[in-house]
């Protein structure tokens, strides 16, 4: 199928839910970024800086772009001016370093960002324990922060076609966001995402309670790593 295809797939399979779709696009060049954008997408994620930068500048300035890999605080300043959405904040420093960056370039808009959970077994994925998120929450330097929104939680489930495992980690991210929600945010309609789901999972996922799915290869196909 053709990217404008799978394009039209998704919205056609999400129309009934409240969740949106994340076009990963990490790999592909920007003619194939540009189809999806020419078939009415405009919420690209990309996980590593450099790419991104470069791909902004390329493409239409409309795209809301969702920063969804490891972010270095020192990297902060390179996509501060122009990110819609930092779904991979990981740290109360790196949040610190959002909250001044924004503030520095003087955006109108607050940059969104997301808390990352970790919920795979696996160790060596980023992301903070639930406990750690409320922390954060609880700080008195998030308080003070003015120019980031925290618009929810994000999750990278284990790689696995166990599907009880996957639907058990979606679960606790999803009660992980319930937790967060009725502590710090039961009077803010902002924090209200829950992104989890990607190429093999993302059905699991939206009838686990996702409202954002973040899926690349099953739109852009497979990734070359060779040509990055
Ligand atoms: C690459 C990536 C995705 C998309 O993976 P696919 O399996 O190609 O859909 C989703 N989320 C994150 C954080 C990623 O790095």
């Amino acid at each position: 199928m053709s990217i404008k295809e799978n394009i039209l797939y998704f919205d056609q399979q999400l129309r009934q839910t409240p969740c949106r779709l994340v076009a990963v696009s990490k790999t592909h060049p920007v003619e194939r970024i540009q189809e999806a954008y020419d078939a009415g997408h405009r919420i690209f994620g990309e996980n590593k800086v450099q790419e991104l930068v470069d791909k902004y500048a390329q493409l239409p300035h409309d795209i809301n772009w969702h920063l969804i890999g490891h972010l270095q605080t020192n990297k902060v300043k390179y996509i501060a001016e122009f990110i819609d959405t930092i779904q991979s904040v990981d740290s109360l420093k790196l949040l610190i370093e959002i909250n001044k960056r924004a503030e520095m370039f003087g955006r109108t808009l607050p940059i969104n960002c997301m808390l990352q959970i970790a919920i795979a077994d696996e160790e060596t994925k980023y992301g903070m324990s639930c406990e750690e998120a409320e922390a954060l929450l609880a700080s008195e330097e998030y308080r003070q922060m003015k120019h980031i929104s925290i618009t929810g939680v994000m999750g990278i489930a284990t790689n696995t076609d166990n599907e009880s495992q996957l639907r058990q980690e979606f679960q606790n991210l999803r009660s992980c966001f319930d937790r967060l929600k009725s502590t710090y945010f039961f009077a803010s309609d902002y924090f209200k995402e829950i992104s989890m789901g990607m190429t093999s999972d993302w059905a699991l996922a939206v009838a686990e309670g996702s409202t954002m799915i973040r899926v690349g290869s099953g739109i852009f196909g497979a990734r070359d790593y060779s040509k990055t």
